[in-house]
């Protein structure tokens, strides 16, 4: 049977890793504060003391950390998941990151004899637990055929995008709709609030038309109720705006929309929201 490590056990990775427990596979865990591996060792985890440790003892290592630096840290850091990677062995960055930091690690980690696979996720907190990710990969092929008993566990979809570097955009893609929807979507709320308008009318105008999505009738009600429980962090959607905008930057892509909202999630990390879930940038607009 296959062994599978994961590193990066946050509000994503934790709900992923549980989902190949509860599949029976023999799986071993790290994080780099070890108390988040308690709840996954209690169903059957194996725990190990370093990422090298991982890589070492497992065949397919999946990781899923905050942005590029947390990426870079846990593959080439001491101890790291380069280090334990021999011949053939498989290393697939589930992260949300830049295409710079993909590549960085595709060619340490193929120098090194291993496979890579960058394999980001659209989804979020309930998804990961309930494995309904939507799983979109490039890289090493035959490592996402490999990989591919273990998304059918986490994820509901996969897609294989070929060229390594080409997930992390799709993936950055999607996040700058996502934020700048949110955006939007908190100043029709401010506004909507402001003309003495009646917001779950709004809410339910919104949800019976055309903008009718589960971003709407999800977040909007966190918003009414001014109670913005985490499921995906403000810092992280920041983080994918930068990123999105620093590759629109480079490919010399307008995207005058986004950088805007990328400006407003800066705010909110400035006034400390950056730990609350990402639809708390309506805190700063009402
Ligand atoms: P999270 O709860 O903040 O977890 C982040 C993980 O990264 C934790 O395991 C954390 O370890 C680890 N980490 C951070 N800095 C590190 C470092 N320097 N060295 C080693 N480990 C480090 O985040 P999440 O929501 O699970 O998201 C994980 C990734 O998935 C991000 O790239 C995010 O953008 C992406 N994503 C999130 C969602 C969502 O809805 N939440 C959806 C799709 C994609 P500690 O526990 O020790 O802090």
């Amino acid at each position: 049977m296959t062994k599978y490590g994961f590193l990066g056990l946050g509000i994503m990775g934790n709900g992923m890793a549980a989902n190949l427990v509860k599949a029976g596979y023999d799986v071993t865990v790290w994080n780099r504060s070890p108390v988040k591996c308690a709840s996954l060792v209690a169903q059957g985890a194996k725990q190990a003391k370093t990422p090298e440790a991982v890589t070492a003892s497992c065949d397919i290592t999946f990781a899923m950390l905050a942005d590029p630096e947390a990426a870079r840290e846990v593959c080439f850091g001491p101890e790291g998941a380069l280090a334990g990677i021999g011949e053939g062995r498989g290393y697939v960055d589930m992260s949300t990151v830049d295409e710079e930091t993909v590549k960085a690690i595709a060619i340490s980690i193929t120098t090194a004899g291993g496979r890579f696979l960058e394999s980001p996720v659209s989804g979020s907190k309930k998804p990961a637990m309930d494995g309904t990710l939507v799983i979109l990969s490039a890289g090493d092929e035959s490592l996402y055929k490999d990989a591919l008993p273990a998304f059918e566990k986490m994820g509901k979809m996969s897609f294989f995008l070929e060229k390594t570097g080409q997930a992390a955009r799709m993936k950055l893609v999607v996040n700058m709709i996502m934020g700048s929807m949110m955006t939007a979507l908190s100043e029709g709320v401010a506004l909507c609030r402001k003309s003495g308008l009646n917001e779950f009318q709004l809410l339910e105008v919104l949800s019976n038309g055309a903008l009718a999505s589960p971003m709407v009738k999800g977040k909007m009600p966190t918003m009414l109720d001014g109670v913005f429980p985490t499921n995906f962090p403000l810092k992280h959607m920041q983080k994918d705006m930068r990123l999105a905008v620093s590759l629109g930057d480079r490919l010399s892509q307008p995207l005058p929309t986004a950088a805007a909202a990328n400006e407003l999630f800066k705010a909110a990390r400035k006034a400390g929201l950056s730990d609350e879930d990402f639809a708390a940038v309506f805190k700063i607009l009402s």
